[in-house]
């Protein structure tokens, strides 16, 4: 029997193309010149794709020239590369990868948050301009007295909490239902918790549902000392909005790690010298993009061995599961 076809969409780490090169046919997407072409070529063969975000979005116009597609491996937590609810209208299943990155994006959100009081990166800069014998740094704000709201109280929002919680300062949190298990306040809407609040982590997934969930009323809400942080997707802050507000002093700063229109950053962010701008790094360190390579290698694998997929979305969910 010859090996399943399986269409890759964007590089992965060598140790989930290695893994699948071993296991599958691998067709590489993005090496192709005309890539139409090539669908319309290898398309019917296909039973697996594995993607990621590095490839813009998997959904009906790819799925069309996929008519035999069973599976739909995304590599990362969030899905909104994938238009999920599509899938599941064509019975095909989509697996993302959860818990793998909740340490290294929780790690990365802290230092963006000490980066951004402290202002660590303008610092650095400062010294590397000569500037420290002209004068010491100027005093920055701090984390001291501060009341965290947590925007999404999911793994990866729980994960910083845990972090948080070494750090003496109160937590908040909001999302769509109160959880029984959680101590810290909860507060059914964004506007009430930054009302509540001065740091806004946000940590949601993308999509639809949480588009523009931080708007120019939860930014004023916040208020002239606030600091927003965002690990979440670009598309849950009105980008424009908030450049408005840092701009205007409604809030005090913001770091940001994902944006609108990734990877274009507005030039009005880069030129805000209060503000720190990571490029989406927050789980982009060799060993976590390993694990998460892995595991999408690892839902193709099990699932053409007949054991079902390791890590479904709520969207797809899978219920002959083979013992
Ligand atoms: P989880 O599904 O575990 O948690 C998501 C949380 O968001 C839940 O607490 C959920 O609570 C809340 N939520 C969902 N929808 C809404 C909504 N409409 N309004 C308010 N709250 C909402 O996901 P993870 O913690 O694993 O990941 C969260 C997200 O982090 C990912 O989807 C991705 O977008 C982002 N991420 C970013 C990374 C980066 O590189 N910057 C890396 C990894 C993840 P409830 O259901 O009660 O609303």
């Amino acid at each position: 029997m010859s090996p399943t076809d399986i269409l890759m969409t964007a590089p992965m780490m060598p140790i989930a193309t290695e893994a699948l090169d071993k296991a599958f046919t691998i067709h590489r997407l993005w090496e192709q010149p005309d890539q139409e072409a090539y669908l319309r070529e290898v398309g019917p063969r296909i039973r697996g794709v594995a993607t990621s975000t590095l490839y813009g979005r998997t959904d009906a116009k790819l799925l069309d020239h996929l008519p035999n597609a069973e599976i739909i491996s995304s590599v990362g937590v969030g899905y909104d590369n994938v238009d999920a609810a599509e899938a599941a209208r064509r019975g095909i299943v989509v697996t993302n990868t959860p818990g793998v990155l909740d340490d290294e994006v929780a790690d990365l959100t802290i230092g963006l948050l000490l980066a951004t009081l402290r202002k660590i990166p303008q610092a650095d800069r400062y010294l590397r301009e000569g500037r420290w014998p002209e004068a010491p740094f100027p005093l920055s704000a701090t984390l001291r007295n501060r009341k965290v709201g947590i925007v999404g109280l999911g793994r990866i929002g729980k994960a910083i909490a845990r972090r948080l919680s070494g750090f003496d300062v109160s937590l908040a949190y909001h999302g769509r239902t109160q959880q029984d298990d959680v101590a810290f306040t909860y507060y059914p809407t964004a506007v009430g918790l930054a009302e509540a609040c001065d740091v806004l982590i946000v940590i949601t997934p993308g999509g639809a549902s949480t588009r523009h969930l931080i708007n120019a009323e939860v930014l004023r809400a916040l208020g002239p000392n606030g600091v927003l942080i965002n690990v979440a997707r670009g598309s849950v802050v009105d980008e424009q909005a908030l450049i408005e507000a840092l701009k205007s002093g409604t809030i005090l700063s913001a770091g940001l790690d994902v944006y609108e229109d990734e990877p274009q950053v507005p030039q009005e962010l880069i030129d805000l010298e209060h503000v720190v701008l990571l490029p989406h790094i927050a789980s982009a360190s060799v060993h976590t993009r390993n694990a998460m390579g892995k595991l999408a290698a690892d839902n193709l694998i099990a699932w053409f061995q007949g054991k079902g997929p390791l890590t479904p979305v709520p969207e797809t969910p899978y219920s002959g599961r083979v013992t």
